[in-house]
């Protein structure tokens, strides 16, 4: 799989009507062979995962942002499935409380970003604040055209710490978003996840786009770059995702820890 072609170069035009979210052409086999194929995968995140928390040494962030529907969640049950628990924490992030919004936007991330050892799965994040926040007018322009430098120099920041920061845009397309909120209405089993919010997000989706297309022309940097991933197929966007995080793991040459002396000498009697 080629996944370099989702990412997001630095300082690049976005056009996301150019992105295809139905692409499925960097997977070999076909939608049948999926399943085996990110079993085979999760099996190797599970290794690293442990390998991580075992070295204990690097970090690691993957931001997950998408319209509604697009498949965080599904994202996060199926990519981490069989990785210890132990060693992966979501942080959801809802609209802020009276509390948090009286705090700068940053606070109440900063203090999930991961330790040593530890994988951190954002489902949204600070980006947020340069979303919603900005679709619906929640500070003035001049506040929130500040944040993209703000959000690299934080980001910069934690990169230079330790943490290795994966970020993945879901690409859906308006069509595939109105068949998935149709199954919500539906279906019972998923009555609980559809909210009429929703739809009236729905009807900002150019405003979105345009919010999504500086977002990723703006942040996607060399210490934490944007993935833009078709997200139509899950499970192509499962693989997508699975092999880009496995990928960033390797790169990182993590080695157990050398054991205790003497070990083999040992009896246990
Ligand atoms: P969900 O992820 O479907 O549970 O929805 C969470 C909601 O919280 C979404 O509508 C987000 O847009 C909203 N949200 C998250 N972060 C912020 C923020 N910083 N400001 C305003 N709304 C937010
Ligand atoms: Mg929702």
């Amino acid at each position: 799989m080629n996944i370099d072609r989702y990412r997001v170069k630095p300082n690049s035009k976005v056009k996301l009507a150019d992105w295809d979210p139905g692409d499925d052409s960097q997977f070999d086999g076909d939608k049948k062979d999926a399943p085996k194929a990110l079993e085979k995968l999760t099996d190797r995140l599970e290794e690293l995962q442990e390998l991580l928390y075992a070295e204990s040494k690097h970090k690691l962030l993957i931001v997950l942002q998408a319209m509604d529907t697009g498949g965080k969640d599904g994202v996060i049950r199926h990519v981490f499935d069989g990785v210890n628990p132990q060693g992966v924490k979501v942080a959801a992030f809802k609209a802020p409380t009276p509390i948090e919004l009286s705090h700068d936007y940053l606070w109440r991330i900063h203090q999930h970003t991961p330790a040593r050892g530890e994988i951190v799965i954002f489902n949204r994040s600070h980006y947020e604040d340069v979303l919603v926040v900005r679709v619906h007018n929640l500070v003035p322009e001049d506040v929130w055209r500040k944040r993209y430098d703000q959000i690299n120099a934080f980001e910069e920041m934690l990169a230079e710490e330790g943490v290795t920061i994966l970020k993945f845009y879901l690409h859906i397309s308006k069509d595939e978003q109105k068949e998935r909120l149709q199954e919500r209405l539906d279906d019972p089993a998923k009555h609980w996840k559809f909210s009429s919010g929703d739809l009236a997000e729905r009807k900002r989706w150019p405003d979105y786009m345009a919010a999504y297309e500086e977002m990723l022309e703006r942040t996607s940097t060399k210490h934490a770059p944007w993935f833009v991933v078709p997200a139509n197929r899950k499970w192509y966007r499962n693989l997508v995702i699975s092999h880009t995080v496995i990928g960033a793991l390797e790169e990182l040459k993590m080695q157990f820890p050398a054991a205790e002396p003497g070990l083999d000498k040992i009896v246990i009697e």
